[in-house]
């Protein structure tokens, strides 16, 4: 981040605008909002700013500049239209350290204005750092429309309350929650709406009893595979709300942006084979936690409910008399068959699809072979890299077909995603040759020639004994065969 935001109390202060032209009062429009002390100067201005100044809104000095003009101004806005009267400006307001901005020219300000949404007092302010204005003012469009116009309103109304909730709910963190529930639930729609008598008898209700400690809870939060793009919107609600959160190996650092800034944050992560937390120190943090009051946020990759343990933290829970809430997310199996367009089940061919660890306890996969092997399902292994030897030889044995298409998806929705595509004959072969490393999913019995569909030209196609190759290199001279792989 080069440009760090900041919101300058320009309340009283004297603003200064060199140009009279219509850049300068774009930039006058804008600090109108404020009650600053607005000067303009320049030999000559248009017809808006004259009107202006003789309205006495703003003070018009009509005459050239000169370096001691920008002395005792709070912020400097350079519009002369000319670049060397630009420079000066911007090199008088840098000797005495004056912020000041140049319209449209980054290399001669020391701050830029950003686009912004104005709900008085909530502002948001956008900023690309200068890369992409279209892109500020698609996000300014959206943000207008998600924003309802009268917002500021409840956030006035929410100032005036402060001392009235403060004094009736002592306890810090009981009263977060309230004024989550005021800022978000009934009060909020009902001051939104202009229905005053309705918002003080919720409010009367809210503050009843409010200061009673609530009792800690646990909520298993599914953050998905890796792209924070993929969580739900409740997710992204819990996430909000947590005043802690215990974090898994495979949820992405990024996911922990959607959470409050102050939320205390353990890490619990398990490394294949590596150092971890054990289960039962997890399910004593998860209770301790709670129990302290607070709410707990439990991230887990993917889905909880799949291959997440969530049935050992959920029961110690119910054991200790925390309640536990689950949020869904979307399972890597899913993420990743989406990432490259390939149908998990197809009417009359691939019926049932089984989602099996490739990993146990024992070591040793032990599954329902025969089973898995049957033509007309396809099945998700998790966790089978390093068991895919031992995957490929059994589901063999029970008599699967040499031919059956496997692919392979690693990192999926992160960086360094890859998929490869090849058989159940070949699968230890491309895990060992590309060197593939977890998180990945296998899916074996699942095509897209199968479906009527063409591989994406990502996916890199392997076969025993050929040089592996991508889709997009097999229409390239051998050389770039090699670049590819
Ligand atoms: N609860 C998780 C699974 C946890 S088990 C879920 O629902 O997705 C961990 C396994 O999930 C990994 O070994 C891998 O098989 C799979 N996995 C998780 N994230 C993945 C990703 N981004 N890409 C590919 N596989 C992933």
């Amino acid at each position: 981040m080069r440009y760090f935001p900041v919101f300058a109390d320009l309340a009283q202060a004297d603003v200064l605008v060199v140009g009279g032209g219509e850049q300068a009062a774009q930039k006058v429009r804008l600090l109108r909002k404020t009650s600053a002390h607005i000067t303009v100067l320049a030999e000559d201005v248009t017809q808006e700013l004259r009107a202006l100044g003789q309205q006495g809104v703003i003070s018009i000095l009509p005459r050239a500049f000169h370096a001691r003009d920008v002395d005792g101004h709070r912020l400097v806005y350079a519009a002369t239209g000319d670049t060397f009267g630009d420079c000066i400006v911007s090199r008088a307001a840098k000797a005495r350290g004056i912020p000041v901005n140049v319209v449209d020219t980054p290399a001669l300000s020391t701050f830029i204005t950003p686009a912004m949404v104005d709900r008085h007092p909530i502002t948001v302010a956008i900023g690309t750092e200068g890369t992409a204005p279209v892109l500020a003012r698609e996000i300014k469009t959206l943000i207008e429309r998600l924003l309802p116009a009268n917002l500021g309103t409840l956030a006035r109304r929410a100032q005036d309350l402060r001392k009235t909730v403060a004094k009736a709910v002592t306890a810090p963190r009981a009263r977060r929650r309230v004024w989550e529930r005021l800022l978000q639930g009934p009060f909020r729609r009902a001051v939104l709406r202009g229905a005053e008598d309705a918002a003080r008898r919720i409010l009367a209700t809210e503050l009843r009893g409010a200061d009673r400690s609530a009792p800690g809870r646990v909520t298993l939060i599914g953050c998905g595979p890796g792209d924070p793009d993929l969580l739900t919107l409740k997710a992204v609600q819990r996430l909000q709300e947590a005043d802690v959160l215990v974090v898994d190996r495979l949820v992405h650092a990024r996911v922990l942006d959607y959470a409050r800034r102050d939320a205390e944050r353990i890490f619990v992560g398990k490394t294949p084979r590596g150092p971890a937390t054990s289960q039962a120190e997890i399910n004593r943090i998860l209770i301790g936690e709670a129990q302290a009051g607070k709410a707990v946020a439990r991230l887990k990759g993917g889905d909880p409910l799949i291959f997440g343990r969530a049935a050992e933290e959920m029961a110690a829970c119910q054991t200790a008399g925390i309640e536990v809430e689950i949020v869904p997310g979307v399972t890597a199996a899913h993420a990743c068959a989406a990432r490259i367009g390939l149908p998990l089940t197809l009417r009359e061919r691939a019926r049932q699809l089984a989602i099996v660890t490739g990993a146990s306890a024992a070591g040793e996969p032990d599954l329902n072979w025969p089973a898995l092997a049957a033509p007309g399902g396809a099945v998700a292994i998790y966790m089978g890299v390093g068991n895919a030897p031992l995957l490929r030889r059994d589901l063999l044995a029970a008599g699967a077909a040499a031919a059956t298409p496997v692919v392979i998806v690693e990192n999926g929705t992160l960086q360094g995603e890859r998929a490869i595509a090849t058989t159940l004959a070949d699968l230890t072969d491309a895990v060992a040759q590309h060197a593939v490393v977890a998180p990945a999913v296998i899916f074996v019995g699942l095509d897209w020639a199968e479906a009527g569909l063409c591989r994406p030209r990502s996916v890199i196609v392997h076969r025993r004994g050929r040089r592996p190759v991508t889709e997009l290199s097999l229409e390239r001279p051998a050389a770039n065969a090699e670049a590819q792989t």
